[in-house]
């Protein structure tokens, strides 16, 4: 019913333990006073025996050997019917009387206590116990000195049985053991009721505890009493609502981390003071291309030192102890990705470490902006820096060479190269200009529903001339009756398409083909210029679209009049017309160029051809 040590076990023990001795010490304390009331009653009647006359008529013989007789007489016809043993001695010690007669004749010594007879043949009375005979029964043995005028003639021994004393004492100890039982009983039932009712709410309370161990913060302690344990109860009640409280405070700012922790975009890595990874967030995971489990199961300095040896423990540790670095940091290349990692050893307070956390930033693409960045203003610097020295070449040669002024046709030829120079200036600026109002989304857009067809066969048209002065092809494939219409901005979209057409035109040799074809898919416009001409090797392809980039600078040149900057501009326009602008081409085979553009929802139903 109870566990060993239990409350409930205890208290049992203790409450019968107690109602034990307690029982036990009565017991003891009444057999010992009906004992002492059942001697003194012994002693009071031999006491009694002994003066109602027997001592008094013994005092009257000055010789009892002499009186024998008579005394044996006097003592058997008196006192054969009480159940005392009444004994008389002589001065020399010889039992001279008795009421049991087998005794008369012998010795005192042998039969009765000796000591007792000594004492009073000194004048003392004294008393014993003690037992006789072979069954050994308990006796009580008093003796009287029988004085003749100041002379102690003899003894006066009397013994009386006990046996019916002990008897009464023996049968009243058996009553009070039984009734100690019953008394033990009863307390074991009411200490088990008594200890049940202490012990319940305490078991309530810790099974609650043990719940609550297990994170069951809801159930509550029913507890009515208003003793000290219904006070705790309610505590107890108390104490677990704040305690729910405060978990699920704490759960919710947990899972607020741990949601901050997923979807920050820079990787973390927490460790404890041993170097055990406590905490790896997905960015992190991603970062290496590993699992949780993986990263995990590994010490922080073997996972790490995978990806940058500088980054284990010990050698943060120093760096951190010497303060000598600027910046707790550390940047490092993996997988074709560069990352900037930023460290923290956590301290709880002064020498005590606690972990240390890792925070690793992808500056993969900051990195690239940044030397884009360069790169950009090295080439605005020297696009613009080529004409300039151009300009300032042919008008110093027109200034230092005397008489220069009048060979008119070297002059004009002289002004038409500073002429075209400076308009190629403008150009660049313009481009750049426009390319940075496109970038920082200053540019202004004027967009209406536009007829494609129309716009692409006026740019065909106003291009032809050039490809007649090469010789060209310029074919346009599709129906210019129909009409296809698209929201654009009709400038901007033209601006594009003459910069394709005219790089179509560039970069194809004399007797080329040209080919523009428009036709509409589902939702979408798709304007195609296909040339036989030149075309661009597979590795330069995904670099057309970057600033300046020209697939070969003196090529280029040689063939016109660009910037670099067309294209860029051309996917930033197109962009903006959430279409899309691709390039395929195969050196000295050709190159297609194709826009998408989403039509015109409104005017679909008119409009599909499929
Ligand atoms: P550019 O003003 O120099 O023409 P673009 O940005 O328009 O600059 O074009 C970038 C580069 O792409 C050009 O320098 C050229 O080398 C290449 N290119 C563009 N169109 C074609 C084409 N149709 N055929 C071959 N190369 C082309």
């Amino acid at each position: 019913m109870w566990k060993k040590g239990s409350i409930g076990g205890r208290l049992i023990s203790i409450y019968f333990l107690l109602v034990f001795i307690a029982l036990t010490i009565v017991g003891v304390f009444i057999i010992q006073q009906l004992e002492a009331y059942h001697m003194n009653n012994t002693r009071d009647s031999l006491t009694k025996v002994a003066q109602e006359g027997v001592l008094k008529s013994l005092s009257s013989y000055s010789s009892l050997k002499e009186s024998q007789q008579e005394i044996q007489i006097n003592i058997e016809t008196w006192y054969s019917a009480v159940q005392e043993e009444i004994f008389v001695v002589d001065e020399s010690l010889n039992i001279v009387a008795s009421t049991n007669s087998s005794f008369v004749n012998k010795s005192a010594i042998d039969d009765l206590d000796a000591e007792l007879i000594t004492k009073a043949l000194t004048g003392i009375v004294s008393e014993s116990e003690g037992v006789i005979g072979s069954q050994k029964i308990p006796v009580m043995n008093m003796a009287f000195p029988i004085e003749n005028e100041e002379n102690v003639t003899g003894v006066l021994y009397i013994r009386e049985d006990l046996t019916s004393v002990y008897d009464t004492l023996e049968q009243s100890m058996l009553i009070f053991i039984q009734a100690m039982l019953i008394a033990l009983c009863v307390t074991v039932i009411l200490g088990v009721l008594i200890s049940k009712g202490i012990t319940r709410p305490i078991n309530q309370l810790t099974h609650r505890a043990e719940a609550m161990s297990k994170g069951d913060f809801k159930r509550q302690v029913n507890v009515k009493s208003g003793d000290e344990i219904g006070r705790l109860g309610k505590a107890f009640n108390q104490m677990a609502e704040q305690l729910d409280k405060t978990m699920s405070e704490i759960s919710d700012e947990k899972n607020k981390l741990e949601i901050v922790l997923k979807t920050m975009a820079d990787g973390l890595i927490a460790t404890d003071e041993l170097g055990r990874i406590i905490h790896i967030n997905s960015a992190a995971l991603d970062m290496f291309n590993i699992t949780e489990e993986y990263a995990k199961s590994k010490h922080y300095d073997a996972l790490i030192s995978e990806y940058c040896p500088e980054l284990i423990l010990e050698k943060i540790r120093i760096k951190t102890e010497a303060e000598t670095e600027l910046e707790s940091a550390e940047i490092f290349e993996y997988n074709g990705y560069v990352y900037y990692a930023r460290y923290e050893i956590i301290d709880r307070s002064q020498n005590s470490e606690v972990g240390l956390v890792v925070i690793i930033q992808d500056i993969t693409e900051r990195q690239k902006l940044e030397s884009m960045q360069k790169d950009f203003v090295a080439n605005v610097s020297h696009e613009l820096n080529t004409p300039l020295t151009t300009i300032k070449s042919y008008t110093e040669t027109i200034l230092d060479s005397e008489g220069i002024l009048q060979e008119e046709e070297m002059v004009k030829r002289f002004l038409t190269v500073i002429d075209s120079e400076a308009d190629r200036m403008s150009r660049l600026v313009k481009d750049l200009l426009q390319l940075s109002r496109l970038e920082s989304q200053r540019e202004k857009w004027n967009k209406s529903v536009q007829d494609v067809v129309s716009i692409v066969s006026n740019v065909v048209l106003k291009n032809s001339i050039n490809a007649k002065n090469k010789n060209q092809h310029l074919n346009s494939l599709f129906n210019q009756e129909q009409q296809i219409l698209a929201y654009v901005d009709p400038d901007k979209f033209e601006q594009v398409l003459l910069n394709i057409l005219s790089n179509a035109i560039k970069y194809t040799e004399e007797n080329g083909r040209i080919d523009v074809d428009v036709i509409q898919r589902n939702d979408n416009v798709y304007i195609t210029v296909m040339d036989n001409g030149i075309g661009i090797s597979e590795k330069e392809l995904p670099r057309l679209f970057e600033r300046f980039y020209r697939v070969d600078k003196a090529r280029s040149r040689s063939m016109g009049s660009g910037t670099g900057l067309g294209l860029s501009i051309a996917k930033q326009i197109i962009e903006e017309h959430e279409g899309t602008i691709s390039i395929e081409s195969k050196e000295g085979k050709g190159t297609t160029v194709t826009i998408q553009l989403p039509v015109d929802i409104g005017s679909l139903p008119d409009n599909i051809e499929q």
